[in-house]
C-alpha cells in the first residue's frame, strides 16, 4: 500500500515548501524507495499557462505539456521523475471536472456541493500514482488559513481519516521569525499557525521550521510542548547556501528515519551518501567563478526564469565553477555595455514585443564579439531576426508576433494555425523530437542524433530564408520532422546555439544539460583566455 505525505505551510508564503518536500523526496529515495510528487495549487486558473511571470514566476513545462508551477521544477530537479498533467492540480481544473459532471447529469439530481464533491474530486487527485510509488507528497499551495486553500486541507484531513495515520502524514512548514531588538527567535506564529490547521482537523506530525539563525536548545521541546509535535519531529530547516544542502540538514536530524517509522515503511538500501559527496563538493566555497548574463525583460524578477538559474547553477556544479547570473534588463539597461564582464550570455524565452531590441542588440555582440551565446525559444527567433537584419540586410526582418503586417516574417505563424481563431490551442507545447545533423555541434553536445525536448512557443522559424541564412553561418542544425527548425548554430564562433525549445526544464545535479554544459565549459575557456592565464 502506497504511503502519502501532504506538507503545508504557515505564517508566511515563500517559506520553501516546496524545496522542503522535495528534500523529504530526495532522502527516501535515496534509501531505495520510489517517491512522486503532486502540486494542488487554490487558485482558480486553470493553469498558470496565462499568468504574468509577476504573479508565480516561471511556468513550468512537463514532458506531456502541461503549464505548470515551478515547484514542479524542483521535484524533477530533486527527484529526476518526470512530471506530468497529473502532478499538479488547481482549484480551476477541479472545479471544471465537477461542473462538467454535473452539466452531464451524472450526479442525478443531488445537490453538487464543496463537501462531498469538490473534496471527493480533490482526494481523487491524491492517489494517480500509488500503484507504482512507494510514496507520494503532496504540497498544499497556499497558507495555512488563506479561503481557497480551505477544500485541500478539509479533504486532507478526511484523507488521512480514510487511509490511517500509518499510512498518511502531515509536514507543516512554518517561520521562526528573528526579532533583532529583542535577539530572539519567536515561536508564537508558529503556535498560531499549527492551531490554525487543528481548528479544521489536521494535527501536524512533523514541523520543518524556517530559520534565519539557529534555534538556541530548548526551543524544539518548547515547539513540541506547545504544537502537541514530538520533540524529535520539529525539524529545524536554515537557510542553505544551496537548496541541494537541504536534504542533508535533513538528514542529520533524523528525519528520515523518522517517517520511515511513521509510515512504516521498509526502505530497500542504505543512504550510501553519494549525492550528499557530490553536493557538497560541487558547492564548496572557492570555486572558479564565471559571470553569465540573462538578458530578458524580467531581470528583476529571479523566479521568472528559475529553470534557467538552476540549470546554469547546475552545469556549475558539474564542472567545479561557481555561475554567478547577471540580469540584464533588455528594456531599460544600455546594451553592449550591461554586457561588459559577462563570459557568457542567455537570451531567455518570452512573450511579447516589449526588450525585444535589448535582444536582438546582444546577440549582435555575442556573434561579433565572440561571446558564447545560448538562445532560448524567443531567444532562437531573435538570433534569426538578427542575422536577416544584420547580416541579410532585410530591414523588416521580423516575427508576425511583434509585426502582424510584415510580409513573410522571418518568425512565422504556421499554414495550420492561421486557421485557428483562439490561438491558445495551438502552442507547440511539450516534447516533440528534433533530429541532429551528423557533425553538428548540437551533436556532439547532446552524444545523439535524436532529441526529445519540451516546447512552449506558437511561432516558428520561416523555412523560406533557411537557405539565405545558413550561408551566413547561421546552420540549423536540429529539424521536427525536416519541418520546423528546432537548432541553429555559427561554427565561426566559440558558442553560438540557440534552441526553439526549453532545455532548461531538464537539468539535474549531476546531470547537467548539454547545451548549458557547453556554454558553461565555453564561458570558462573565454574568462581564462581573456584573462591570459
Ligand atoms: N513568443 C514566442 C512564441 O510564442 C516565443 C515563446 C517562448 O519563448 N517561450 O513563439
Amino acid at each position: 500500500m502506497s504511503k502519502f505525505i501532504f506538507v503545508t505551510g504557515g505564517v508566511v508564503s515563500s517559506l520553501g515548501k516546496g524545496i522542503s518536500g522535495a528534500s523529504i523526496g530526495k532522502l527516501l529515495q535515496l534509501r531505495g524507495l520510489k517517491v512522486n510528487m503532486i502540486k494542488c495549487d487554490p487558485y482558480i486558473n486553470i493553469d498558470p499557462g496565462t499568468l504574468s511571470p509577476y504573479q508565480h514566476g516561471e511556468v513550468f513545462v512537463t514532458a506531456d505539456g502541461a503549464e505548470a508551477d515551478l515547484d514542479l521544477g524542483t521535484y524533477e530537479r530533486f527527484l529526476d521523475v518526470p512530471m506530468t498533467k497529473k502532478n499538479t492540480n488547481t482549484t480551476g481544473t477541479i472545479y471544471q471536472a465537477v461542473i462538467d459532471r454535473e452539466r452531464r447529469g451524472d450526479y442525478n439530481g443531488v445537490t453538487v456541493q464543496v463537501v462531498p464533491h469538490i473534496t471527493n474530486e480533490i482526494k481523487s487527485r491524491f492517489i494517480p500514482f500509488e500503484k507504482d510509488f512507494d510514496v507520494t507528497i503532496i504540497e498544499i499551495g497556499g497558507t495555512v488559513g488563506d479561503i481557497e486553500g480551505l477544500p485541500f486541507l478539509e479533504a486532507t484531513r478526511q484523507f488521512k481519516t480514510e487511509r490511517g495515520r500509518e499510512n498518511v502524514l502531515n509536514v507543516h512548514a512554518t517561520l521562526i521569525p528573528y526579532i533583532a531588538s529583542a535577539a530572539e527567535l519567536k515561536t508564537k506564529p508558529t503556535q498560531h499557525s499549527v492551531n490554525k490547521l487543528r481548528e479544521i482537523g489536521i494535527d501536524p506530525d512533523i514541523l520543518i521550521c524556517r530559520t534565519e539563525k539557529p534555534m538556541p536548545k530548548g526551543m524544539k521541546e518548547k515547539l513540541s510542548l506547545f504544537c502537541s509535535v514530538a520533540p524529535e519531529a520539529v525539524i529545524e530547516a536554515m537557510d542553505v547556501a544551496s537548496i541541494y544542502q537541504l536534504p542533508e540538514a535533513f538528514e542529520k536530524q533524523g528525519i528520515t528515519d523518522l517517517i520511515i517509522k511513521r509510515l512504516h515503511l521498509k526502505p530497500r538500501k542504505k543512504n550510501d551518501g553519494k549525492w550528499f559527496k557530490f553536493i557538497n563538493k560541487a558547492t564548496a566555497a572557492g570555486r572558479r567563478r564565471i559571470t553569465i548574463g540573462i538578458a530578458g525583460k524580467y531581470a528583476e524578477l529571479k523566479d521568472a526564469y528559475k529553470s534557467v538559474d538552476e540549470s546554469l547553477n547546475l552545469a556549475g556544479m558539474s564542472n567545479n565553477v561557481e555561475v554567478k547570473v547577471k540580469y540584464i534588463n533588455t528594456q531599460k539597461d544600455e546594451i553592449p555595455a550591461a554586457l561588459k564582464g559577462l563570459d557568457a550570455v542567455i537570451v531567455p524565452g518570452g512573450f511579447g514585443k516589449r526588450g525585444i531590441a535589448g535582444k536582438i542588440e546582444t546577440i549582435k555582440y555575442a556573434r561579433e564579439k565572440g561571446l558564447p551565446f545560448l538562445g532560448i525559444c524567443l531567444g532562437m527567433q531573435c538570433a534569426v531576426i538578427e542575422a536577416a537584419r544584420n547580416q541579410a540586410g532585410l530591414k523588416n526582418a521580423d516575427s508576425c508576433e511583434f509585426a502582424p503586417d510584415t510580409k513573410d516574417p522571418v518568425i512565422n505563424m504556421m499554414e495550420e494555425q492561421k486557421k485557428v481563431k483562439n490561438l491558445g490551442g495551438t502552442m507547440r507545447l511539450g516534447n516533440y523530437e528534433a533530429k541532429l545533423k551528423t557533425g553538428s555541434i548540437a551533436q556532439k553536445l547532446y552524444k545523439k542524433s535524436a532529441i526529445q525536448e519540451r516546447h512552449r512557443h506558437r511561432y516558428e522559424f520561416n523555412t523560406d530564408y533557411v537557405p539565405a541564412l545558413e550561408k551566413l553561418g547561421l546552420e540549423v542544425t536540429g529539424w521536427h520532422k525536416n519541418l520546423l527548425p528546432e537548432i541553429v548554430e555559427r561554427k565561426d564562433h566559440p558558442y553560438f546555439i540557440a534552441a526553439q525549445f526549453h532545455p532548461e526544464f531538464a537539468s539535474r545535479p549531476m546531470k547537467p544539460h548539454p547545451l548549458f554544459d557547453g556554454l558553461v565549459k565555453a564561458a570558462f575557456k573565454n574568462k581564462t583566455q581573456n584573462s591570459g592565464e
